[in-house]
């Protein structure tokens, strides 16, 4: 039986360790960018793959994936993440707490969750809450390269002070870093922390039909990649399907299994590391 871990109990080094906690900001009490730094040389990634972190409690390596956001053009400064806090989560609430330089394990990269090469379609970027990620990534890493794609990245949240990446990515569209439109979309309408919003409302899933109607993206020049939570993902999939996209065209990243609630995979014995769509 799992219990909620006391912080205390991570151990502050052991063999194991591989990489340091070098920096962390947080956007809210909730959500926080952490980037990770391995003692030796980087490993290699693709934009779009994950990265599994841990920390050793009573012997036991408590670990869990994470998608890049970082470039890996930049993988020596350290690895980006970006994390939600889940409330009665096992790992998470352990990350919250540790102190900068604190040691970990990171190993990787896994996943096939990355671009098509020398694809000019319009990239459809879909993600729920920290799924947004690995297209900061992809997006950062073609800005490097000096290569672009045209892309729309949608990103759903419950709250807009939950739109983590907003000022970059309105960043990269204002000067025209990067041909990206940025189309946020808050779920909680009548929620006081949302009162000023003025952009679009709803479940990231229930704009992909009118957006894909506004933009005029059709199977023929558009491939859609969407990331974050399962049912998300699945009702915007069926979304594709009905407006005729091909399943090659319809690339997916779950963050967690379907009808899981906190602690319940791992206490099953689910392995969140290969949940992907490998
Ligand atoms: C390939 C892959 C990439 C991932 N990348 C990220 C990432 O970049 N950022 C990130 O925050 N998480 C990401 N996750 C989820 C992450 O691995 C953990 O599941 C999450 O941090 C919760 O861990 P925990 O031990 O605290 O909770 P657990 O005790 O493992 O509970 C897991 C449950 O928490 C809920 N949950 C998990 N992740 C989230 C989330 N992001 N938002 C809301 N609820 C969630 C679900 O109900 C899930 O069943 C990824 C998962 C996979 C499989």
């Amino acid at each position: 039986m799992l219990d909620v871990i006391d912080p205390g109990q991570v151990e502050a080094d052991a063999p194991q360790y591989n990489a340091t906690l070098v920096a962390r900001s947080d956007e809210t009490s909730s959500l926080a960018y952490f980037t990770i730094r391995f003692d030796g040389e980087p490993v290699p990634f693709e934009p779009g793959q994950y990265m599994t972190i841990g920390v050793l409690v009573g012997g036991r390596m408590v670990q869990r994936p994470y998608s890049v956001a970082s470039s890996p053009r930049t993988a020596a400064e350290g690895y980006e993440l970006y994390v939600r806090l889940v409330e009665g989560g096992l790992f998470t609430p352990l990350l919250w707490e540790l102190p900068l330089g604190h040691r970990m394990r990171m190993i990787g990269p896994k996943g096939k969750f990355m671009l098509q090469p020398n694809d000019q379609r319009t990239h459809l970027f879909i993600s729920s809450g920290t799924g947004n990620a690995p297209f900061v990534s992809m997006i950062r890493t073609l800005i490097i390269d000096g290569a672009s794609r045209p892309a729309l990245f949608l990103n759903g949240v419950s709250y807009q002070d939950e739109l983590g990446y907003r000022d970059l990515v309105e960043g990269w569209q204002r000067d025209g870093t990067f041909p990206v439109t940025y189309l946020p979309s808050v779920s909680r309408a009548a929620d006081p922390r949302n009162a000023d919003w003025t952009g679009r409302l709803g479940r990231v899933e229930a704009i992909v039909e009118p957006v894909c109607r506004e933009f005029g993206l059709t199977p023929d020049n558009a491939i859609a990649y969407i990331c974050g939570n399962p049912d998300m993902i699945l009702n915007a999939e069926a979304t594709f399907r009905a407006l005729g996209f091909a399943e090659e065209a319809i690339r997916k990243e779950l963050y967690w299994p379907k009808g899981k609630e906190p602690k319940l995979a791992a206490a099953e014995g689910i392995d969140p590391a290969v949940n992907d769509d490998e």
